[in-house]
């Protein structure tokens, strides 16, 4: 049985107590000699009373005091527990609210909220943000042809190839289905070019397996540099625009505004 330290400092205390006892009827008996207690001197009553007092309060200790703060510590300690897992429980929901459950992204909820934020933010500091929007090319058809459960495979794939070739501050996120986005700030259009090529090379690379199948998957994406004054939306909007200009010109690549 495992003792909280208040129970210890309690112990230790009632030992003292009790030690005192021992000492204060060590001196009554000593000062008694054997005799009774009313042929001793004033030192020795007093010594007798210390003892009896002593005893007394390590009965009262042990016996009254004691079990009642045991039980109230086992109590708290109890409730810490408890407040400890419904944190941890409200925590992970926080996350699941704010991530898809399929490839473990940040969803589009997240995406609206970090869009706002970083507008705010980095409008003030006069900086610019970039925005792809990335969309997987016929991807109809490879749930149509080889099931679900391979497309959700590719989704994962192409969400780690967005993960991989992001910067920790650029905001990468699934909107829904098919479609995944990246915020990314203090970047040029030249630059966001180049980051949302080469994962439209990666995506084109990989080989993903049904099977004895090998699959092959592309990619389409639409960029827009925020102007500094338009709303997330219509910035959105833009990047949106030229996406759809990507899947015209026949998918596989990047425009841009
Ligand atoms: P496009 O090149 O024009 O984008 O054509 P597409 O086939 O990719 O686009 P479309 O919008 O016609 O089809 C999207 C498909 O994505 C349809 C839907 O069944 C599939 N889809 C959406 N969410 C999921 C998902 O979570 N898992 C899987 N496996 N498929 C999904
Ligand atoms: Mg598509
Ligand atoms: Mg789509």
């Amino acid at each position: 049985m495992r003792f909280h330290k208040a129970e210890l400092f309690f112990f230790l205390l009632m030992g003292l107590v009790g030690l005192g006892g021992a000492f204060s009827w060590l001196a009554y008996s000593a000062a008694t000699g054997g005799a009774v207690v009313g042929g001793v001197d004033t030192a020795g009553k007093f010594a007798f009373m210390a003892a009896v007092l002593a005893a007394l309060s390590v009965v009262c200790g042990l016996f009254l005091i004691f079990p009642i703060m045991s039980r109230g510590l086992r109590e708290r300690g109890k409730l810490q527990k408890m407040t400890e897992s419904l944190s941890i429980r409200s925590q992970s929901l926080e996350h699941a609210a704010v991530t898809d459950g399929l490839t473990g992204m940040y969803n589009r909820r997240y995406f609206d909220d970090a869009l706002t934020e970083y507008l705010a933010a980095f409008g003030r500091i006069d900086k610019p943000i970039g925005m792809a929007i990335l969309d997987l090319d016929h991807f109809k058809a490879i749930n149509d042809s080889h099931g679900h459960d391979v497309g959700d495979e590719v989704l994962r794939q192409v969400a780690d190839c967005l993960q991989i070739f992001t910067r920790y501050h650029d905001v990468v996120a699934r909107l829904g289905g098919e479609e995944f986005a990246i915020l990314s700030p203090n970047i040029t259009e030249r630059q966001l070019y180049n980051l949302s090529d080469r994962i439209r090379q990666a995506v084109a690379e990989l080989n993903i397996r049904n099977g004895n199948v090998t699959l092959k998957v592309t990619v389409s994406a639409g960029l827009a540099i925020w102007n500094g004054s338009e709303s997330g939306e219509e910035l959105y909007r833009r990047a949106d625009k030229q996406l759809y200009e990507a899947k015209r010109q026949g998918r596989n690549r990047v425009c841009a505004a």
